[in-house]
């Protein structure tokens, strides 16, 4: 019986084969595949729903319903069964369709005589393209065969629609990758970039989807699954000691070597499928298992399946992946995700960068802020859309790309190019002069930095200091946990690059967002509010013991500034610091040179170091007020969650009153503050906050221009009473006033 099933279905395909080599154009082809769907399946109905757009399936072929309804019959997603199979990427089986659940009867195509129906979708690696139908006269469901057979048929179409064998005169389909789309994501990094598109990863094109003599295709896949096998095992014996990894090899191997998976890959070859094509059948599944997956640890396992079968396909292919020397001019890279490490490989080459997945707070976000490349994330089907090389602009401001731009989209993209242009020539042309008001207050202007790609900016972006410089990104961005020589030959170059400006090093800032590869994730149910940072510093000590020396070492007796994160209470500052006074000591004993200066100071990101004890305000050295935390417990709104994230203005009023406090204090303890927080770097903001007190900013290096400008533009004292009046007129935020004000600016 099995034996029928798979000479029956590799007949079928056979079939399929010769209508795709045929001459004929994109229509007839459709129209020829069900026909001979029908007929080799025995019933009296075949049909292709294809999307016209995202939300509507077309009735684009048909054998058996009234002719006059193909490209007239349309249906929402979800709507009647073949909606249903739409929508759920789900097999519909029914003995009595009219009686089924969602039916909806479509009167002008004469359906109604077929009770039963099984409709499959028409995918591609996820990718919705349409519907496949069969119906037939006698009330029945249909055998497990015969969905495999549909299932195979429309996979085949998904390829030939990949292949673009449906386009042409009076043709169902429009020519895919040729239309301008447009994606909506999420900004992770401004900025605006024309360019080609590089896909991190690209698409395996199967041309061979049938064929006929199966022991060689047995053959072409078992080889390909050694070699598999062999490569995760390579893999492994270079990964040892780097857990996160390893945990990923170690399914991957379990999976190369499960003879489940193989045996599903060979049955699709017995019915017909060439190698590739029986992996990419077998991947199709898994992603559909996958959407469906509600557990997260399921879905990753089927995550780590679907990349093995990449993998494999490549392999069989011989697609292999692309080596950096095929870059495209002005290459934007378009991935579902990427890891910091492959994206500093790629470094400044890059233009921009569009993310299917990614987070705000990931290290590819943060590697793309260091080397300021405009970062798209959340951007759907990205990956599906582009071809190497495609057109391609991405405007990081709006969170948007274009993909294949029309004429007015592109001319309308590059005027605002050529503005953001003329802007930067101002802010070049005052990158040497200092930030000072209309009213004579010359405001510090610094800069935010973590890695090396960072430290050229320091020149270039007229920064007067680094008052921010990240160490845990250093950290984020290896696999392994920095050596102390290496930390400190690396905190080295950071000084010689500075060369006599003042860097202030924050010890590590790990936990919440930030996760070091390699090290054990605590599971915690609030990571912003729990284990992190100075917590993790002081509870274990010798990470941070090993950074201060590091940081002691590498300035060999050049002045340092040393700054810890999240300190909530006196003691945190205290405890930190004598670990300083321990460090200094020891390596005096060994015979280091110390420090010519050393300052020790604290950021205020808690809203308890505000009303911390006078004797903290005056111990301290310095302050650095960390805004993006600062403000997320201020108003209790996670900076991660998209959702309240902007839900509540800097420019708020209890905001810049707290802050003014703050200032206040410091002012009474002669305590230095800055303030290096995000909004330290938006103009408006670093205004307002020059206006209530701080002299001190540190940010993005690429904010400095545009900072500075508008500060010299501006009377401080106009922009207090502007503040104050509004606050005294009872508004909830400043910002319409300030902005009044700005506009009334020559
Ligand atoms: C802050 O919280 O404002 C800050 C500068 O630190 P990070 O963004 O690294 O948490
Ligand atoms: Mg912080």
């Amino acid at each position: 019986m099995v034996e029928r099933a798979e000479s029956e279905s590799r007949k079928l395909l056979g079939r399929l084969r010769d209508t795709m080599a045929n001459e004929a154009a994109g229509q007839e082809r459709l129209d020829q595949i069900t026909h001979l769907t029908a007929d080799s399946m025995g019933t009296e109905v075949c049909s292709i729903y294809l999307f016209r757009d995202e939300e509507t399936l077309e009735l684009c072929a048909t054998q058996g319903l009234n002719p006059d309804s193909v490209h007239q019959t349309r249906m929402k997603l979800g709507e009647g069964l073949v909606g249903r199979v739409a929508r759920s990427g789900k097999t519909i089986n029914a003995a009595d369709a009219p009686s089924a659940r969602g039916f909806r009867y479509m009167p002008e195509t004469g359906e109604e005589i077929y009770p039963s129906f099984l409709g499959v979708p028409i995918q591609r690696l996820g990718e919705k393209l349409g519907v496949l139908v069969v119906q037939s006269k006698d009330a029945r469901e249909f055998s497990a065969d015969e969905i495999y057979a549909l299932e195979v048929v429309a996979m085949v179409l998904a390829e030939m629609t990949e292949l673009g064998a449906f386009v042409g005169e009076g043709a169902a389909l429009r020519a895919r990758h040729t239309q301008p789309v447009l994606v909506r994501g999420v900004t992770a990094q401004e900025g605006t970039a024309e360019g080609h598109v590089w896909l991190h990863e690209p698409r395996v094109v199967v041309t061979n989807l049938v064929a006929d003599d199966p022991e060689t295709e047995r053959t072409r896949l078992t080889t390909a699954v050694e070699n598999l096998r062999i490569s995760v095992d390579q893999l492994l014996a270079v990964a040892s000691g780097d857990t996160e990894q390893v945990q990923v090899l170690e399914a991957y191997r379990m999976f190369a070597n499960s003879k489940g998976w193989l045996r599903r890959m060979e049955e699709n070859i017995d019915r017909g499928l060439s190698a590739e094509a029986a992996v990419e059948k077998e991947q199709s599944d898994v992603r559909a298992r996958m959407l469906q997956a509600t557990d997260a640890y399921l879905r990753e396992r089927l995550q780590d399946l679907d990349d093995l079968s990449n993998r494999l396909l490549r392999i069989i292919t011989g697609q292999g992946q692309q080596t950096g020397a095929d870059l495209p001019e002005n290459p934007i890279l378009v991935a579902r995700n990427i890891g910091p490490g492959e994206l500093l490989e790629y470094g400044r080459q890059l233009r921009g960068i569009v993310l299917e997945e990614g987070s705000v707070g990931s290290h590819a976000a943060i590697v793309a802020r260091a080397l300021a490349i405009p970062l798209v994330i959340n951007a759907k089907r990205m990956q599906n859309e582009a071809l190497n090389g495609d057109h391609i602009m991405v405007d990081g401001d709006q969170g948007i790309v274009h993909l294949r731009p029309d004429d007015i989209v592109v001319g309308a993209f590059r005027d605002k190019m050529a503005m953001q242009a003329q802007a930067q020539e101002r802010y070049a042309s005052i990158r040497e002069k200092p930030a000072v008001t209309l009213c004579g207050k010359t405001i510090r202007l610094e800069m935010n930095a973590g890695l090396m790609a960072d430290l050229p900016s320091l020149e270039n972006s007229g920064a007067e200091g680094v008052g921010l410089f990240r160490t845990e990104l250093q950290f984020l961005v290896r696999s392994q946990m920095p050596k102390r020589n290496e930390l400190a030959a690396l905190y080295a170059r950071v000084l010689d690059a500075a060369k006599n400006k003042r860097v202030v090093f924050r010890t590590l800032d790990i936990g919440s967002d930030k996760v070091l590869p390699y090290m054990q994730a605590e599971d915690e149910p609030n990571p912003a509010l729990g284990w992190r940072a100075i917590r993790v510093g002081l509870d274990k000590p010798g990470v941070m013991r090993m950074q201060l020396q590091a940081l002691l070492r590498a300035a060999n007796g050049r002045p340092l500034s040393i700054m810890f994160p999240f300190i909530a209470q006196y003691e945190e500052y205290s405890a930190a610091r004598a670990e300083v006074d321990k460090a200094l000591a020891r390596e005096k004993k060994l015979g280091h040179r110390p420090p010519e200066t050393l300052e020790i100071g604290a950021m205020l990101e808690t809203p308890s170091l505000a009303f911390a004890s006078k004797k903290f305000y005056e111990e301290v050295e310095f302050l650095s007020i960390g805004g993006n935390d600062l403000k997320q417990f201020f108003f209790a709104a996670d900076r991660e969650n998209e959702r309240v994230r902007r839900r509540y203005d800097t420019l708020n009023v209890s905001f810049l009153t707290f802050i003014e406090d703050i200032l206040q204090r410091c002012r009474t303890s002669n305590t230095n503050v800055s303030f290096c927080g995000e909004d330290a770097g938006r103009p408006v903001e670093a205004l307002c906050l020059a206006a209530i007190g701080l002299t001190s900013l540190s940010m993005r290096p690429a904010s400095i221009g545009p900072v500075k400008h508008l500060l010299r533009r501006c009377n401080l004292d106009d922009v207090r009473k502007v503040i104050h009046d509004a606050r005294d007129a009872g508004e909830q935020s400043v910002r319409p006033a300030v902005m009044e004000y700005l506009r009334g600016l020559t």
